[in-house]
């Protein structure tokens, strides 16, 4: 048998370890554990409960009710001690997600222009200060405008020197951009001042020759054009274009649609004309084709070619952009690889 004291020290020393062991509980486990270590089915204070039948009838009720008490105390403890337990968990969680407003952001990669957009614009800037227009044709083109206007009638031998891809017997895809000025001159009278940028197609494939490359060709019609203004219009494009250090030097060619006509060189920009590979130690690197319009050409389009002269030049934008930035390789402009292009 159990006396009232024994058991009322029983219930205060179990309420200072409980309250203890509450207040110490670092987590919802530690919490859940203790909870029932007491609260429980075997805990402690229901163990007491159970002993309420050793005691004698009248003294039941005084410890039945300490017992409750005790029971009540703890059960408002463990909810206390819950809600703390769960706020600390949120307070640290923020802590651990806090934003730090000083990491540099994650940057979008910016896309850029082509670097033959870039030469292309570039060349057309040139010339646009010089008073040339923009004029633009189409790349399937009929084979009338890409050769026959351009003094090449079939069986031409001139046809030879470029590789065609002939979509039909008459139409082709266009081989220059030469085509374009006979369509500017059926279009309109002198006085003519323009350049036609454009994809050109050859039947062509190795480090300097891609099937699809792009040209600027450029055409001056009026009275009096001589060969000193092409010369003239060429040696500013020249130095705008590669630096004011650079010679030209025109050498005599032929092309069915100039007469007479060259192809011009240029100081060779990296050993200053001295020799070295890229200009195969000659000094020299050619970089375009040019000419006085030939009479026939005025002739298909029905200019009178004893009042206008004019002057055609044409260059090939890739060539134009290898020479400025050191590319060996034609193809690296069309693999779009971005370890290229990003250099641009
Ligand atoms: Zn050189």
């Amino acid at each position: 048998m159990s006396s009232l004291n024994e058991i009322l020290t029983e219930i205060s020393s179990i309420r200072a370890e409980a309250q203890k062991e509450f207040q110490n509980a670092q987590n919802q486990i530690e919490l859940s554990q203790i909870k029932a270590k007491y609260l429980g089915r075997q805990g402690s204070v229901t163990r007491l409960l159970k002993r309420l039948s050793e005691l004698p009838p009248e003294e039941r009720p005084q410890i039945g009710s300490a017992v409750n008490l005790l029971k009540d105390e703890l059960n408002e403890l463990y909810e206390k001690m819950e809600l703390k337990i769960k706020k600390n968990a949120q307070l640290r969680a923020l802590e651990q997600e806090r934003i730090d407003i000083t990491l540099p952001g994650r940057r979008q990669p910016y896309g850029r222009k082509h670097p033959l957009t870039q030469v292309t614009d570039e060349i057309k800037e040139i010339f646009q200060g010089m008073g040339f227009s923009i004029a633009e044709g189409p790349e399937v083109e009929y084979d009338y405008y890409n050769f026959e206007a351009l003094n090449m009638p079939k069986n031409h031998p001139a046809r030879d020197m470029q590789d065609t891809f002939y979509i039909s017997e008459d139409i082709v895809l266009r081989t220059h951009t030469s085509p374009v000025q006979v369509r500017v001159m059926e279009a309109q009278k002198p006085p003519i001042r323009v350049i036609v940028p454009g994809k050109v197609y050859r039947h062509d494939s190795d480090i300097t020759h891609s099937p699809m490359f792009h040209q600027v060709e450029g055409l001056l019609v009026d009275e009096k054009v001589t060969l000193g203004d092409l010369k003239g219009t060429l040696e500013v494009f020249v130095h705008k274009m590669f630096g004011k250090e650079t010679r030209l030097r025109f050498r005599a060619s032929f092309f069915p649609f100039t007469e007479p006509s060259a192809e011009v060189d240029i100081s060779c920009m990296i050993c200053k004309g001295n020799g070295c590979r890229v200009c195969s130690q000659t000094g020299w690197l050619e970089i375009l084709g040019c000419g006085m319009v030939d009479p026939a050409v005025f002739k298909a389009v029905n200019y009178d070619s004893e009042k206008y002269t004019g002057f055609a030049f044409g260059m090939g934008v890739e060539r134009i952009a290898m020479l400025k930035y050191g590319i060996d390789d034609i193809r690296l402009f069309f693999e779009n690889d971005l370890r290229f292009l990003k250099q641009f």
